[in-house]
């Protein structure tokens, strides 16, 4: 199964993302993820990015479609795979269609979650993910059940982003009108468009997009 999350950044892709990926066995592709691990790695991909990231601005986007080309070609991909924060621009969802197209592939749907913008900075300003396993957490709404332990393997490191402040928000939030929600109308004429409520409960979402993957 091949599925494409949409939503602005604190939407909560990531946590249905992760979610998926054990419930579906696909593999979940995070382009922000990806491009985090290249900055602290320093490879060349990495120190191209690195300043675009901290402001919140757009990689452009024939780096991010080269990303994808070789990502979805790697084993763990066979099954299918998640793409979570990519495509973010038409141009990038028309280069996916090709790519796709090449591999005989296809979407199986596109998920778009809708949240109250109102509510982006407070998510997207409390959150950190632990170092070791990469489970997130949240200052106010999910917080570990020790302080400062990970529920899920007992780490004590933990990391915030570095684009998680509320200047760089609003920017990311800028692009995503700008950019990205013309995404919305693309797919939505291609049948592929499923809306679920990212507003509800972790446990509510995920039982939602189980739903619509169901009858997809
Ligand atoms: P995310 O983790 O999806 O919020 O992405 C973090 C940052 O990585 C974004 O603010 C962009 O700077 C960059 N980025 C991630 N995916 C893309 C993409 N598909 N196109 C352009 N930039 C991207």
């Amino acid at each position: 199964m091949n599925l494409v999350l949409l939503g602005p950044p604190g939407a909560g892709k990531g946590t249905q993302a992760e979610r998926l990926q054990e419930s579906l066995g696909v593999a979940h592709l995070s382009t922000g993820a990806i491009l985090r691990a290249a900055v602290a790695q320093g490879t060349d991909l990495g120190r191209q990015v690195k300043d675009v990231i901290e402001h919140g601005d757009l990689v452009p986007d024939d780096m991010m479609v080269a990303v994808i080309s070789h990502r979805i070609d790697e084993t763990d991909c066979a099954k299918g795979f998640i793409l979570d924060g990519f495509p973010r621009t038409v141009a990038q969802a028309e280069a996916l269609d090709h790519l796709l197209g090449e591999r005989d592939l296809a979407l199986d749907a596109v998920i778009v979650m809708a949240v109250d913008e109102d509510a982006l900075v407070d998510r997207i300003t409390g959150r950190y993910t632990c170092d070791d396993c990469g489970a997130g957490y949240h200052d106010r709404n999910l917080k570990p059940r020790v302080e400062g332990v990970c529920d899920r393997c007992g780490g004590c490191e933990f990391t915030r982003r570095a684009d998680d402040n509320e200047e760089t928000v609003r920017d990311r939030l800028t692009h995503y009108h700008d950019m990205t929600a013309p995404l919305l109308p693309y797919y939505e004429g291609r049948g592929l468009l499923r809306k679920v409520d990212g507003m509800a409960e972790i446990e509510n979402i995920a039982e939602a997009i189980a739903a619509v993957l169901r009858a997809a």
